[in-house]
Parts: C-alpha cells; sequence; structure tokens
C-alpha cells in the first residue's frame, strides 16, 4: 500500500505523502472527497480569500462557512470560527494568508472540542514556522498551489500533503480518477510558463498584468478563476492530475526552495525596517511565528491612490485580496453562498491592503525602488 501512495506521489520535503494535482483547488476538492465530504455537509473557511476555495468545496456538494478575520488582521478568527460552527460542519480550512500562520492553538483547540477536520490552506507559503512547529504540520492534511504569485511558480499545479496514512490510502486509491491535462491544454501552459519566465520583471508588472487579462480573456492565455457553474456542473478541472512536464518543473524547482525562502525573508526584513511612509502601515508579527512570506502586505490609508501611484511609478503593488472572495464582486457574492456584511473585519480589510512582491525576480534595486517609492508617497 505504501508503495502505491508513493507511486502517486513526489516525496515530500517534509516526510508526508504529497499527491500533485492539476490545480491547488483540485487537491483541496480530493481531500475532501477522502474525507467523504459532500452534500448536506459545510466547511468553514476565511473570507478575505480567493474564489478557488469556495470553488473546491462547492465542488464537492459541501456549502462553505464564513468566518470572519481578526481585527486588524489577514487571518481567521478563533472567536468568530467557534460562534458559527454548527452539528454540519465536517472541516475548518485554515489558510496562512501572505505566509503569516493563523492562531493554530487556539483554532486546534476549536477544532478538537468539536471533533472537525483540520485542513491547513498552504498556497501562500511552504516554510512558516507557528511556535516553531512548521506549518502544514498541523492538520490531517494540506495544500498547495505552484501558480503565478505563489511561493514556487511553474505556471499552473497545485498538491495535497497528507499527514495520515489511512486519509493518504484514500486519495491513492481515488487518484487513479484524475486524470492529465490534453496535450495541447499543456503546450499552451507550457508556452505560458516561459513567457512569464523571459519577460516577467516587477519593474513590467503592470504591463503584464494587463496583457495577461487581455490574453486571458480572448482565451489565448489561461485564466485563473473558473466561471461559475449551476450547481452540479462540474468544471472539468475537478478531474485532471498534474502533468509530467510540471511535476518534473516543481521536483527542479523545489530543489531551490530554500534559496527562494531565503530571498523571501531578506526581502520582507527590508521592507519591514525600511518603510516608514505615512500613508501606510505593518501587519504586527508576534515574536512566536516566523513568516515566509509570499507577498508583504501593508494596510493603506487610500487603497486606489497608492495603487494608481504605484502603476505610474512601474512599482509593483498588488491590490489582491479585493474583496472577501477575490475576484468576486458584490454582486456575485452570493453565487459562493456570501452574504454581504457577514464578515466586517474581512470586507474593510480587502479596502485597505495592498501587497510587496517577496519573489525569485525581485532584485535589490527593485527593493530600493519599492521603498524609496513608499516613503516619498505624498496623498
Ligand atoms: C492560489 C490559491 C489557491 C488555489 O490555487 P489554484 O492552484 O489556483 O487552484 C487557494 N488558496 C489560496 C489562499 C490561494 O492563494
Amino acid at each position: 500500500m505504501l508503495k502505491n501512495i508513493l507511486n502517486n506521489s513526489i516525496k515530500s520535503y517534509q516526510g508526508c505523502y504529497n499527491f500533485c494535482f492539476f490545480r491547488g483547488r483540485v487537491a483541496l476538492y480530493a481531500i475532501l472527497r477522502a474525507l467523504a465530504i459532500g452534500k448536506g455537509d459545510e466547511i468553514a473557511l476565511q473570507a478575505f480569500t480567493c474564489l478557488a476555495v469556495p470553488e473546491a468545496i462547492m465542488a464537492s456538494g459541501a456549502k462553505p462557512l464564513y468566518i470572519d478575520l481578526q481585527k486588524n488582521n489577514v487571518n481567521m478568527d478563533p472567536n468568530n470560527l467557534s460562534k458559527k460552527i454548527t452539528r454540519n460542519t465536517r472541516a475548518i480550512i485554515v489558510q496562512h494568508t501572505y505566509g503569516i500562520p493563523a492562531e493554530m492553538d487556539r483554532i486546534i483547540h476549536v477544532a478538537n472540542k468539536a471533533n472537525i477536520s483540520l485542513i491547513e490552506d498552504c498556497c501562500h507559503t511552504i516554510y512558516s514556522t507557528f511556535h516553531k512547529q512548521s506549518i502544514g504540520t498541523f492538520g490531517c492534511a494540506s495544500f498547495y498551489s505552484y501558480e503565478w504569485g505563489k511561493p514556487i511558480v511553474v505556471g499552473i499545479g497545485g498538491s495535497a500533503k497528507i499527514n495520515s496514512s489511512n486519509l493518504a490510502a484514500k486519495i491513492s486509491e481515488d487518484y487513479k480518477n484524475f486524470i492529465f491535462p490534453k496535450t495541447s491544454r499543456i503546450l499552451r501552459l507550457k508556452l505560458q510558463y516561459i513567457a512569464y519566465s523571459i519577460l516577467f520583471r516587477p519593474r513590467f508588472y503592470w504591463q503584464m498584468r494587463s496583457f495577461y487579462n487581455w490574453l486571458g480573456k480572448h482565451g489565448i492565455a489561461e485564466s485563473n478563476y473558473n466561471p461559475i457553474k449551476q450547481e452540479g456542473l462540474l468544471s472539468k478541472d475537478f478531474s485532471l492530475r498534474m502533468s509530467a512536464y510540471h511535476k518534473k518543473l516543481l521536483k527542479k524547482k523545489l530543489l531551490r526552495l530554500s534559496n527562494i525562502t531565503e530571498k523571501s525573508k531578506n526581502i520582507a526584513f527590508q521592507y519591514r525596517n525600511k518603510i516608514f511612509s505615512l500613508p501606510v502601515s505593518h501587519i504586527p508579527a508576534s515574536n512566536d511565528i516566523d513568516i515566509i512570506y509570499a507577498r508583504y502586505p501593508l494596510l493603506a490609508i487610500n487603497k486606489h491612490a497608492i495603487l494608481n501611484a504605484a502603476h505610474k511609478a512601474n512599482v509593483e503593488l498588488a491590490d489582491w485580496y479585493a474583496t472577501p472572495i477575490h475576484p468576486l464582486k458584490r454582486d456575485d457574492w452570493n453565487k459562493v453562498g456570501y452574504q454581504e456584511g457577514e464578515c466586517p473585519n474581512a470586507e474593510k480589510l480587502s479596502k485597505q491592503i495592498v501587497t510587496l512582491p517577496t519573489h525569485e525576480k525581485v532584485s535589490q534595486r527593485d527593493v530600493d525602488r519599492t521603498i524609496d517609492f513608499l516613503n516619498n508617497l505624498s496623498l
């Protein structure tokens, strides 16, 4: 049995079972299936997330249950979680937003008391720790993504890391049902990745962003979000595993993980210690966590003005998450079961947050330019 699992998985950098899927959301979907979650079940997740997460929950047949954030923080509020869970809540998805670990001790307490499974959304970080324990090791499973904007980029891809051999056996069994993407699609993704590798620089962020959105709109590039389908109509993506090409690329990139991590640490350290601009403020971090950021968040007094100024100055500054279920606009929130006003802290934060890059392509010159830009802002 063990051999079978390892055949389907790539050996972990943390000694657990790993299964590679087409995307992070597909990995989450596979975890939910292995937990026998479906119709009538509820899955708790934080608002201030991306559409991919509720999409996977809905694909399993379950309903998303939105939990608010802690005040002035980017992660789930354990008190709000404790208040909102019901008898139908079968799992809690804990997101470590931007790489900042959630309050695991209090969340685990709630989960254990109510006997609910814990799944960690590690799409933003691989190596952060909470009380010296690596994130991704607290729950029964965690999932990762390798698309643009994540710590390791291969263009598209996801994986599930399973911490229990029982659950791993179930996924291993189910893995047979996941097929490879079409060759033409892999080729397109390959070209996209190559173009990104050659062309992308933080200075070109805004141009690349418009260009990519244009390509996505015209069906030339793979876009990040699937249209929300009617209930019961599953996107085909949820039947896909990772292509051999992407798996190979991922393996290669994982070898560089410690470089990527060191770089992110160094850049975030500079941002934290050198940005003293008045229109933005830092998010406090406690001493008992070690954060490896996917992006470095700042709270902006006037988000729109700062984004516009960054655009003009060609400084990479991202707006996500711009809504509680990014990128859904208010009118579409009900399609994923979110009611306006349900999570006020998440709604407020999405109007304030901007994020700076800490990825591989950021040069020291980019860091200096970004810091200068922010410190000289006059809005
Ligand atoms: C990117 C991301 C996902 C989903 O990843 P895909 O590979 O796009 O499916 C899930 N959760 C978070 C927090 C993410 O940032």
